[in-house]
């Protein structure tokens, strides 16, 4: 048994076996070949052994689960043979000479999204069966295994790092924590790791060539601990943990259907944060009021090319639809500094954080965010959306984005399109927009204030940057002056303000925050019931 500390970013626990996952796992790069019949011929060595592959997991499956779960990789073998799968790849490969991983992974790419866009409930569950057989055929291709192992069991994750865009594209139900050699506690990936709500340790010094899949490891995120090959005791101490967390969960369970409300009788809204449809059933479960930040840059990473407007509205549609009359709130694009994709050819920036991002890349790409918000209007016929803009900084932001709107509106309305405007919103993520919020107020229906970005503006602290954890400090006096400034600028003017970073589940400001008047808290889904725990014990 031996441990490691690390930086907690998600306070579980859990005991697995371990998965590693090295860089080059999850990583498809685009390479020019001269020779298309070579690559050709290691696409259809990479589907034989895919097929081989495909026919031991069905056998094992068999014997394990029975005749009827196990056709699942019959029907994966069959996806190996169907001619326009493998001419799709032969046919990029000989006309854009490109390398097999690449042809690979587009026309994985591209069958899933037909799949993803099909009516059929059944026909749309294809597109996941098209992704792991691409996975499999690229691990083939670039000699990594069959990578069974992950796709078999819940794992611990132990990886060098992850980008918002590999933890995007993992299968949660297969994840039980993540343990990561670098990140910060404040990026995407940590975001995502609460989102998902598993334990998640960041910077855990790890030879990652110790580690052995299969491995027993505990993760305490409470200790901010990780314990490999652990003893009988230790496992038993934390099976006993893992048996009090979940008896503390169900007693959060009781605070369903209750109302946020302080004992004075001050309430407020508690929404949830989400990263995509996926996500919702998390939101409902745990009894959020609404959605206060839907980020839908994740739609477009972990990809090839960009969502188009159709399968946007398709997963907008979805997510007002399950949300009934509840507020969603969607935030446009926000692309760039660490949520990277190649497809947008955004560029090497010197400081990135501080480049070409979220709304400047909208106002500069117009064509981008005129898709975005024709399929944001169409959706705002199915429920309760409102929609919200990243970054702003300035009043004349303000009025371009208010053209493009009335354009986008015109269009529709010219092609007989049914849509609605929703209710539009400023993020307040930057000092400059607290400093002009006064003026902002008058040109958005609601404030959402971004802490996270906030944070890393006013401190000139790079929120991605592991070696700054410690300066990172949300609860620092001018943060906290900039929320006061914000929710009274908002209030002026009649309009409401909420907090959608990661600071609206710090429980210990949360009696300052409705003491500021703050109207919203919105957290990842599970600490829902939690900040209503908090709030009720409030004078
Ligand atoms: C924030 O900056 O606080 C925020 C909510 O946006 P993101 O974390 O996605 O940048
Ligand atoms: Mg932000």
């Amino acid at each position: 048994m031996w441990k490691l500390s690390g930086k907690s970013v998600y306070k579980g626990i859990a005991v697995g076996p371990a998965a590693v996952l090295k860089k080059s796992d999850q990583q498809v790069k685009r390479r020019k070949t001269e020779d298309a019949e070579a690559e050709i011929a290691r696409i259809r060595e990479a589907a034989a052994a895919a097929k081989e592959q495909l026919q031991r997991l069905y056998e094992k499956a068999v014997a394990e689960v029975g005749e009827a779960n196990a056709m699942i990789f019959e029907a994966h073998q069959m996806i190996l043979e169907d001619e326009d799968f493998l001419e799709a790849m032969y046919h990029m490969i000989r006309t854009e000479k490109v390398n097999a991983e690449y042809a690979a992974a587009a026309a994985g790419d591209h069958f899933a999204e037909m799949f993803a866009a099909m009516d059929n409930d059944y026909m749309k569950a294809r597109a996941a069966d098209m992704r792991d057989i691409t996975n499999r055929l690229i691990r083939n291709l670039s000699g990594q295994g069959d990578g069974a192992f992950l796709a078999e069991q819940p794992s611990v994750i132990i990886a060098d790092d992850l980008s918002p865009s590999e933890t995007v594209q993992m299968d949660k139900s297969r994840i039980l924590a993540f343990v990561t050699v670098h990140g910060s506690a404040n990026s995407h990936t940590a975001i995502l790791a609460r989102l998902m709500n598993i334990p998640a340790l960041v910077g855990v010094p790890v030879d990652l060539e110790k580690i052995e899949n299969g491995m027993t490891v505990i993760v305490d995120g409470m200790q901010g601990e990780v314990i490999f090959e652990p003893s009988k005791a230790a496992l038993q101490e934390a099976q006993k943990r893992i048996a009090q967390e979940t008896e503390r969960a169900a007693l959060l369970q009781e605070l369903k259907g209750k109302e946020n409300r302080t004992r004075s009788g001050k309430t407020v809204n508690v929404y949830a944060n989400i990263g995509g449809v996926g996500d919702v059933g998390y939101v409902l479960e745990n009894d959020a009021g609404g959605i206060g930040l839907f980020r839908s840059e994740f739609l477009y990473l972990g990809r090839s090319d960009a969502p188009g407007e159709e399968e946007q509205f398709q997963a907008y549609m979805q997510v007002l639809r399950m949300m009934g009359e509840k507020k969603v709130i969607i935030r446009t694009l926000d692309i760039g500094a660490d949520k990277k994709a190649d497809y947008l050819e955004l560029g090497e920036e010197e400081n990135p954080a501080l480049g070409y991002r979220a709304i400047r890349i909208c106002l500069k790409q117009p064509e981008i965010f005129k898709t975005q918000l024709r399929a944001l209007f169409r959706a705002a016929m199915y429920g309760n959306l409102s929609i919200m803009y990243p970054m702003i900084i300035s009043v004349r932001e303000m009025q371009q984005i208010a053209a493009i709107v009335r354009q986008v509106q015109e269009e529709l309305e010219a092609e007989g399109i049914p849509y609605r405007v929703p209710e539009q919103g400023i993020m307040i993520e930057t000092p400059a927009a607290v400093m002009i919020s006064d003026e902002l107020a008058e040109l958005a229906d609601f404030f959402s204030i971004g802490t996270n970005d906030l944070t890393q503006y006013t401190l000139a602290i790079d929120r991605q940057n592991a070696r700054l954890d410690d300066f990172y400090d949300p609860h620092h006096p001018a943060v906290l002056q900039m929320i006061r400034m914000t929710v009274e600028s908002a209030h002026r003017h009649g309009k409401w303000a909420g907090i959608c970073g990661e600071i609206g589940a710090d429980l210990e400001l949360t009696e300052e925050f409705l003491k500021m008047g703050v109207d919203e808290l919105s957290v990842s889904p599970a600490m829902v019931l939690e900040l209503r725990r908090r709030i009720r014990e409030i004078e």
